[in-house]
């Protein structure tokens, strides 16, 4: 029997612009007061769960229920309890000996949406919702269709026609999603998605939804006990800039706890031709200006506007946390880095990270001493062609043996 965590039917939503609350129940996607973003706020000062408690469940998104809005039996493939790896050979080339990564490759479907979509999938059934649907850049329509199945309920899902690496579609297809192609970007997709979800009351599931996000910041609570210690900094691909929102939401509530005393740098990477967050940190805009045409070979991180950016811009700047462009050379030069000196296979976008830190680095923005954790958030088999395309053909040679010498220079 789950028994979900104490207090938890005392939650709300609060707008983190006006501050507006609105009941648990309430399916909205938006402030009614003034259209802001939504996040999830608990009675913190009420819980009291003790870190021992967590310590004695395995590694997953379910050990922090008492921080998680789900009431019901949840709706689990067991994701999370990733690997956290120390980067021991790139971080001695970058002069950081307290680099590390925490793959989200490692998940059910390959990705770190996993972690949302268990919350978020058991949320619409707790919702009594019938269906649910999202627009994706590949990742989250492949991770909404495994949950979808796993729960028995249909899922739509919006792709840009021709920018979605085919690993992500075969999921989605294969786990039984409608799957719709709109030849438009993604950004144009979740527009057209959020509007279906309001007229026909299927539940949305991008992270737009603030119960998403409340699983992905078990990203964040995990490394936290795999470190033993709050990492530094924190450095994540930013695409619609929901999972380092999520993550620095997660921190600031242990520390509400007082399980922590101090908060990583939330630090964001995103692709040079696809980087609205970027240019506001470093133009200190009070929000994003959005880009009509985003471009880069790292697809799940092509989004021109954000919409979690405005949490994100609070995550880096009240963290002092940075945020820098990678090209799309340095990203796929990462991807083969972290595949042949670390042994870790992971799609373009998630490369993005560590790229992103190897620049930093490089730019004299890092102290050394930094205990740094990096999101890779998906895995390589996610997008083989921008894989293939990168490598050698295999070398084809007759089946004798002189072949396989003369093949192999011996
Ligand atoms: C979704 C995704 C991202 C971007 O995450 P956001 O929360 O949209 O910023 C990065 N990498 C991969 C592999 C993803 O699937
Ligand atoms: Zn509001």
């Amino acid at each position: 029997m789950y028994s979900a965590g104490q207090n938890i039917l005392m939650y709300h939503l609060a707008c983190v612009n006006c501050g507006a609350t609105f009941p648990a129940d309430e399916i909205i996607y938006n402030c009614k007061k003034c259209g802001h973003l939504l996040a999830v706020r608990y009675p913190l000062d009420t819980i009291t769960v003790k870190k021992q408690t967590w310590s004695r469940r395995p590694l997953s998104v379910w050990r922090y229920k008492e921080l998680l809005p789900v009431t019901i039996p949840p709706v689990t493939l067991r994701e999370g309890g990733t690997p956290l790896y120390h980067l021991e050979r790139l971080g001695k080339e970058m002069g950081l000996p307290h680099l590390y990564a925490k793959h989200e490759g490692m998940n059910p479907s390959g990705s770190f949406k996993d972690r949302g979509m268990t919350v978020g999938v058991s949320m619409a059934l707790q919702l009594k919702k019938k269906s649910v649907a999202c627009a994706s850049t590949g990742n989250t329509s492949a991770s909404l269709a495994v949950y979808a199945a796993k729960a028995g309920i249909p899922a739509v899902v919006l792709l840009p026609a021709g920018k979605v690496a085919v690993g992500k579609i075969a999921q989605a297809l294969m786990h039984g999603a409608k799957v719709i192609s709109i030849r438009g970007n993604f950004d144009q997709a979740l527009e057209m998605v959020h509007e279906l979800c309001l007229s026909h009351g299927l539940y949305l599931l991008n992270s737009i939804n603030p119960y998403r996000l409340e699983g992905q910041k078990t990203i964040g609570f995990e490394a936290f006990d795999q470190l033993g210690e709050v990492p530094d900094r924190f450095v994540l691909p930013v695409g619609n800039a929901g999972n380092i929102s999520a993550v620095h939401k997660g921190f600031m509530e242990l520390e509400e706890l007082g399980f922590i005393d101090r908060l990583p740098m939330m630090t964001g990477i995103q692709a040079q031709g696809s980087s609205p967050v970027v240019r506001a940190i470093r133009e200190n805009l009070p929000e994003v200006i959005s880009e009509k045409n985003p471009e880069t070979i790292a697809t799940a991180i092509r989004i021109g506007a954000p919409v979690n950016a405005e949490k994100a811009l609070t995550a880096i700047r009240a963290t002092g946390g940075l945020a820098e462009t990678v090209t799309d050379d340095e990203i796929l030069q990462m991807q083969r880095d972290l595949a042949r000196k670390e042994g870790i296979g992971v799609e373009p976008a998630s490369a993005a990270s560590v790229a992103g830190v190897r620049k930093l680095a490089l730019m004299g923005a890092l102290d050394h001493n930094e205990r740094i954790v990096c999101v890779v958030t998906g895995h390589l088999l996610k997008d083989p062609d921008t894989v293939i395309k990168q490598c050698e053909p295999p070398t084809e040679i007759n089946a004798d043996l002189p072949s396989l010498l003369s093949a192999l220079h011996l």
